[in-house]
C-alpha cells in the first residue's frame, strides 16, 4: 500500500492535460510526495521559471526525464554530447539528483545491436564524467526489448549493471515496473543492484491485450504485474525514493480530467501497490 506523499507524479502521465505549473500545483492539491518532469515540460516554460516553481513548491524530484539518445545521430557527435550536458544541468537546476536515461536504439539503417551499445556505453561514460562534476547522477531505464530498435538498446537490469559495473560510482538504474516485469533474472538483478544503484521505481502497469506499443500503458491494478512485489523488492535493498507513477495512454487516461487522475493513482496506490 502506498499513501499519496510516497507518489511521485511522472509529468508523461497528464502530458495531454497540464503544463508544468498545473502539474506541479496538482501535486500540492493532491497530496503527492513528488514529481518527475520531462525536459519538454520545463522547456515549454523555461528552465529558470520551472526551477522557481518546483523548488518553492517543496516537492521531492525523484528524477528529470530524460537524457541519452546516443545513437541518434548514427554515431557519438558533439550535438548530443551537448545535449546531456544541457540535461544535466537541467536537472541540477530543478533539485534532481537523478537524470533518467533512454539511451537510443539502432541507428536508422543499421542492423548493429553490438555497435549500437558501444556507443550507448561511450556516451554514457562522457556524461557521466560531467555530472559527477555537478553531483547529479545517472539513473540508465532499461526498457522492453520490444523498445530495441527505436529507443533504447539497454534492455534488462543485468546489461544496465554490467555497464555501471564498467563505468563505476555516479551511475545506476531507474527500474520501471512496465519494462522489467516479465525478466526471469529481475529479482536476482534487483539484489545485485543494491541501494547505491537503485535510483528510480517507476509504476504503472501492462495491460492485455496491449493496444500500441507506446501509448498504452495501465493503471497500477489494470494489468499483469506484480507492482507491490517488485516494490518490496527494490526496498528490500534499501531503496527509500518515491514512487513514481509514469503512464502513457493516449487511448484512456490521457483522455481524462487531470483531477480524476490523481484521484485514481491515489485510490489504486492504496490498493494496487
Ligand atoms: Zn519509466
Amino acid at each position: 500500500m502506498l499513501t499519496p506523499e510516497r507518489l511521485s507524479l511522472n509529468t508523461a502521465t497528464v502530458r495531454e492535460q497540464w503544463d508544468l505549473r498545473q502539474c506541479v500545483e496538482g501535486c500540492l492539491r493532491h497530496g503527492f510526495g513528488g514529481i518527475a518532469p520531462w525536459r519538454d515540460k520545463i522547456h515549454e516554460i523555461g528552465l529558470d521559471e520551472a526551477a522557481r516553481i518546483i523548488r518553492a513548491s517543496g516537492l521531492g524530484v525523484s528524477g528529470l526525464c530524460r537524457g541519452g539518445w546516443y545513437t541518434a545521430e548514427g554515431a557519438l557527435t558533439e550535438a548530443v554530447i551537448d545535449d546531456n550536458r544541457r540535461a544535466v544541468d537541467e536537472a541540477a537546476a530543478i533539485g534532481s539528483k537523478y537524470l533518467v536515461m533512454v539511451v537510443g536504439g539502432l541507428p536508422e539503417g543499421s542492423r548493429d545491436i553490438v555497435g549500437a551499445r558501444e556507443i550507448v556505453t561511450e556516451g554514457l561514460a562522457k556524461t557521466l564524467e560531467y555530472a559527477r562534476s555537478v553531483g547529479v547522477h545517472i539513473a540508465i531505464e532499461p526498457l522492453h526489448p520490444m523498445y530495441a530498435a527505436d529507443r533504447a538498446c539497454v534492455n534488462t537490469l543485468r546489461q544496465t549493471l554490467d555497464i555501471c559495473d564498467v563505468l563505476g560510482d555516479g551511475i545506476g538504474a531507474a527500474v520501471d515496473v512496465y519494462h522489467v516485469w516479465w525478466d526471469p533474472e529481475i529479482l536476482d538483478q534487483i539484489k545485485r543492484a543494491g541501494k547505491e544503484r537503485l535510483m528510480a521505481f517507476h509504476i504503472c502497469d501492462w495491460l492485455v491485450p496491449t493496444r500500441d506499443m507506446l501509448t498504452d500503458r495501465g493503471m497500477m491494478g489494470d494489468g499483469v504485474i506484480d507492482i507491490k512485489g517488485l516494490r518490496e523488492a527494490v526496498e528490500a535493498e534499501g531503496f527509500s525514493g518515491l514512487n513514481e507513477v509514469e503512464i502513457f495512454s493516449a487511448l484512456n487516461w490521457w483522455k481524462r480530467d487531470a483531477d480524476e487522475v490523481m484521484q485514481v493513482i491515489i485510490e489504486r496506490g492504496r490498493t494496487s501497490c
